[in-house]
């Protein structure tokens, strides 16, 4: 692992590099932006370089060399400066409210520690903990033990807070006071993707750095490189990613393509003569396949389609075109359709999957969302 293992970000790397050759580390950051984008990746890389016993710097920038003791230590994420908080389960002993490490149960504590590993072999993973939603004041209290803790460690002490606005009131007026009282050779990196969650005062403590969302192009390369997919099925993940390698990672272990074929075949029977009971039984099948993002997922496959279409009337152009092995048959399409109004329709479809989100009678959405789409097509 090192910087240039870390998708994009370019900006805050230098940024980061830079604080250490110039030796003006802060005592906290804030790092903050959509959610898997890989900002927790460079808040470990730069615990890395900080305590890496031999740095390489090159003119303005400085990289971990991977091999020294302590380099070694950050690649299983063990080393003693380093501090991981995040949310935890509440404690199942009895006696004890509070979900600081040391009260939870073996089992429990088994889950962090796989946790920790798969983070390890994997900087893009997520850490998720079953029933863990809040960072408590404990897990503040030990933080804040730990960073006063004198001790004859080299280096830096690094504590990194995952989704930081998981911290309870409490905890975050008691870390409020830790970043008053900053310590020597000591940062916090606060990790959000939901910074107005924060409090100001607390956010007005940091350095800010914001990350943004990966271009669609990068998560494109990533995902041909690193999965040997068809150019044709990158772009169609990159484009559902938003920015994010993680829901590209996401989609990769689903079948997109086979999706996207199935509710533009839907589509094709809403636009035959006689089609409502074939509609109703294949918006049916729609519905009872997966769950609710699959509809979702599948609805913005549809409007994707359209999009395509309404791209190739307006601009003439293949260029940013999302379905590129389906071009002809987006062709012909927009070809029998050249009036109807595909910014209506693409409207159409996102109203239908916020109504999806709010629960209301999925059959009646869904099917009622195919006669508006045939309605518009048909009537021009
Ligand atoms: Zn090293």
């Amino acid at each position: 692992m090192s910087w240039k293992n870390i998708i994009s970000h370019e900006r805050s790397k230098k940024i980061l590099q830079k604080s250490i050759l110039e030796k003006k580390v802060a005592g906290a950051y804030l790092f903050w932006g959509i959610e898997g984008i890989g900002k927790s990746a460079v808040a470990i890389e730069f615990a890395k370089t900080l305590n890496c016993q031999n740095p390489i710097v090159k003119e303005n920038s400085i990289s971990a060399c991977d091999n020294c003791r302590s380099c070694k230590q950050f690649a299983n994420l063990s080393h003693p400066n380093l501090h991981l908080i995040f949310s935890l389960p509440p404690a199942k002993n009895a006696d004890s409210v509070d979900s600081a490490v040391s009260k939870l149960s073996d089992e429990q504590i088994e889950l962090v520690r796989e946790q920790i590993l798969a983070k390890s072999q994997n900087i893009y993973h997520k850490i998720s903990i079953p029933n863990a939603t809040q960072i408590k004041i404990s897990a503040i209290r030990e933080l804040k033990r730990n960073l006063t803790m004198t001790s004859n460690i080299l280096g830096w002490r690094v504590a990194i807070i995952f989704n930081a606005e998981e911290m309870t009131t409490e905890a975050s007026n008691a870390f409020l006071k830790t970043l008053e009282e900053p310590h020597e050779r000591t940062t916090i990196i606060l990790i959000s993707s939901k910074k107005e969650m924060l409090l100001q005062t607390i956010v007005s403590r940091c350095q800010q750095l914001y990350f943004e969302p990966i271009p669609d192009a990068i998560i494109e390369n990533c995902l041909i490189e690193e999965y040997n997919i068809s150019q044709a099925e990158a772009k169609i993940i990159a484009n559902f990613a938003q920015g994010s390698i993680n829901t590209a990672k996401e989609f990769l272990d689903s079948n997109i393509s086979e999706y996207r074929d199935n509710i533009v075949e839907i589509l094709r029977i809403s636009l035959k003569n006689t089609y409502r009971t074939e509609l109703s039984e294949k918006i049916e099948e729609l519905i009872n396949t997966k769950n609710k993002l699959f509809l979702e997922n599948s609805l913005r496959l549809l409007q994707n389609w359209f999009r395509d279409c309404f791209i190739l009337i307006t601009t003439c152009s293949k260029e940013r075109i999302i379905n590129l092995d389906l071009l002809d048959r987006i062709i012909k399409f927009a070809e029998l359709f050249p009036n109807a109004d595909y910014l209506k329709i693409i409207n159409e479809i996102e109203n239908s999957i916020y109504l999806i989100r709010r629960n209301v009678n999925l059959q009646l959405i869904v099917f009622s969302l195919f006669l508006k789409i045939r309605l518009n097509l048909l009537s021009k």
